[in-house]
């Protein structure tokens, strides 16, 4: 069986009021699920809007990234509070922890991005980090959320780097499942990753006046956040498994290892992850077009003002053995990396990276 997507998407400007009646229909309990401080003045006004139609919402922050010290204190208290589904509103971590509660309680979710940084309002995924933030595993859910609300009110208000940080998690879904996928005979495979590409395209075309003129009068800024809270999810959901991760993630998922003072987004470590697998792919498997995709993807990534060497993600990899943990967790047994369908070792790994960081690029 495939889970390819929320019950409900309840899209634009005024989405939120749009979905009032709808939750009216599944709960009288809510959780209001969050965690930055910075969202909360948003959370108060969901709050108030569903405490008018007689709804009692019970409002709960996490208190670190999507981890089990969090979900199992909050779901203790969802018990407590006879909690009828969980409305999570926020980034990427706030909806996977909203997922996996539901889950957990079996209760439909209701998933508000606060943000364009990722699909995880969309996806039937859960990432466990632990309390520092470290990648721990991914949880594969019995469904997508029951209603996935992109209000585009909400979202203008999030800081900037959210948006580019979406755009590279978003490109990777190209980059990704066109190396992993490319000589699958399935039809519906074969469409998703067409639609990554249409996605990348119009990252390319768009992404950067969405960047510099975030407006819901602006279509490319509206076309931009439903492209990373969306249609990056809708991806995932027909192409499976192999359209959704390889190395970038793998990487992204082993520089959470190490610790970093910048505290880079998901997303802002993608990007940089599809560069390290663009040269990995060119060492490695011939790519004759990695250097040019590498040289266009640089100096896009510039000029949306995101990180494009680990060293600008705050970790200096010839440190502390950074290089040698970082290649250990990408090459591990479980690793998402090995979907690659090409030889490689730890070694290679190694010298890619180190070749990276050593190399200036320069646009
Ligand atoms: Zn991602």
């Amino acid at each position: 069986m495939q889970i390819i997507s929320p019950d409900k998407v309840i899209r634009g400007k005024d989405a939120w009021k749009k979905s009032l009646p709808e939750i009216v229909n599944i709960s009288k309990f809510p959780m209001l699920l969050g965690r930055s401080s910075k969202t909360r003045s948003l959370r108060s006004i969901i709050s108030k809007d569903l405490s008018q139609l007689n709804l009692k919402v019970y409002n709960c922050e996490l208190e670190f990234d999507c981890c089990e010290d969090d979900l199992k204190r909050i779901y203790n208290l969802s018990v407590e509070q006879k909690c009828d589904s969980i409305i999570a509103a926020g980034g990427g971590k706030v909806l996977d922890a909203g997922k996996l509660l539901a889950e957990y309680l079996s209760v439909p979710c209701i998933t508000v991005p606060l943000s364009a940084s990722t699909c995880a309002g969309w996806t039937a995924l859960g990432n466990i980090y632990t309390t520092e933030g470290k990648f721990v595993k991914d949880i594969k859910l019995k469904s997508c959320p029951k209603i996935l609300i992109c209000d585009h009110s909400f979202i203008k208000s999030a800081p900037k780097n959210t948006l580019s940080s979406g755009i590279a998690d978003s490109l990777a879904k190209w980059y990704e499942s066109s190396i992993t996928s490319s000589s699958n005979q399935d039809g519906i495979i074969q469409q998703a990753i067409q639609i990554s590409r249409v996605l990348r395209d119009q990252l390319f075309i768009e992404g950067e006046d969405a960047y510099n003129n975030p407006s819901e009068d602006n279509l490319a800024w509206s076309n931009i956040v439903e492209a990373n809270t969306l249609t990056a999810g809708l991806i995932g959901g027909i192409g499976g498994e192999k359209c959704r991760t390889a190395a970038a993630h793998a990487i992204h998922n082993a520089i959470t290892q190490i610790k970093s003072n910048k505290k880079p987004l998901h997303g802002e470590i993608v990007g940089v992850g599809i560069l390290i697998q663009l040269r990995l792919e060119e060492s490695k498997n011939n790519n004759k077009l990695a250097n040019q995709s590498i040289n266009q993807l640089v100096k896009f990534m510039k000029n949306l003002n995101l990180p494009t060497t680990i060293s600008e993600l705050g970790i200096n990899v010839f440190e502390n053995d950074n290089l040698q943990k970082i290649a250990s967790f990408t090459f591990r047994k479980e690793s998402e990396i090995h979907f690659l369908p090409f030889e490689f070792s730890k070694e290679d790994i190694i010298q890619v990276i180190s070749k990276f960081e050593s190399q200036k690029i320069s646009i």
